[in-house]
């Protein structure tokens, strides 16, 4: 009898394993997809692919869920996490202390190098150098992002500069085109493939920080364990390794 039980219960549990694994329905990610190669519009003008988008997918397929994408703008991403809006944020998000107070991240999966774009003419070597021969320096950002943080903190704030806040990286290069900024700090990958996409454009050499991504969950959320568990199982096993070289193809790769 004892043993019947016990397999009774073993059966239920089994049964509602699954039942749970039905149910797990569908995640919500939110991005930026102005961001390539991180993510940014499929050739069919309408998917999101891009780094982020992938790993979020192989999560998502390891655990039985769904995944939505959607398109948001970048600062809008932390408060429609911590409304629960969205399950997740994954857009190149770098992990900064600030929004640790605010979200929790998962496991790092990349690394992030902030870069500066100036006219391809320019013969300056860095922000300080604008500084020095101008006066001042007009940087163009993607608003909220660390490339703003920084910007703001080193520049505008030190009476060394104006910042000019976007909605999106492209927009910050399209107003750096049309002379309007000295220079845009904007993270290394989307910064290739902006200067690679326009005209007249270049990266200084020296880079301005390094940083780490992660993906961006609420702090009650109730899938944010199960997630960065599968994450980080997928880091290990190289599929992360993998879904990042098929995009940023290892010798460009900084
Ligand atoms: N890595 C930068 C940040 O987290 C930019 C991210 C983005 O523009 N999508 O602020």
């Amino acid at each position: 009898m004892k043993k019947f039980f016990a397999m009774l219960i073993a059966a239920m549990m089994i049964l509602s394993a699954f039942a749970a694994l039905a149910e797990n329905g569908t995640l919500t990610m939110c991005t930026n997809a102005q961001f390539p190669p991180y993510e940014f519009y499929g050739d069919d003008g309408e998917t999101i692919v891009g780094i982020d988008a992938d790993i979020a997918r192989a999560i998502c397929e390891k655990l039985g869920y769904e995944l939505e994408i959607k398109d948001i703008d970048f600062d809008a991403c932390i408060p429609g996490v911590n409304t629960h809006k969205y399950d997740f944020a994954a857009a190149g998000m770098t992990v900064t202390d600030e929004r640790k107070e605010q979200v929790q991240f998962t496991d790092t999966y990349a690394t992030g190098i902030q870069v500066i774009i100036v006219p391809e003419d320019s013969e300056y070597e860095s922000i300080d150098d604008i500084v020095a021969d101008k006066g001042s320096v007009k940087i163009g950002v993607q608003q909220a992002t660390t490339g703003d943080l920084y910007s703001t903190w080193d520049y505008e704030d030190e009476g060394l500069g104006t910042v000019d806040r976007f909605k999106s990286g492209g927009a910050a290069v399209a107003s750096l085109q049309a002379g309007k900024e000295d220079c845009v700090m904007i993270d290394s990958e989307p910064a290739k493939n902006f200067v690679a996409q326009n005209e007249g454009l270049k990266i200084l050499e020296a880079p301005y920080t390094t940083e780490d991504y992660a993906m961006a969950f609420a702090k009650d959320s109730e899938v944010y364990e199960a997630f960065n568990a599968a994450l980080a199982e997928l880091i290990e096993d190289g599929t992360v390794q993998a879904i990042i070289d098929q995009y940023i193809p290892a010798e460009a790769a900084e």
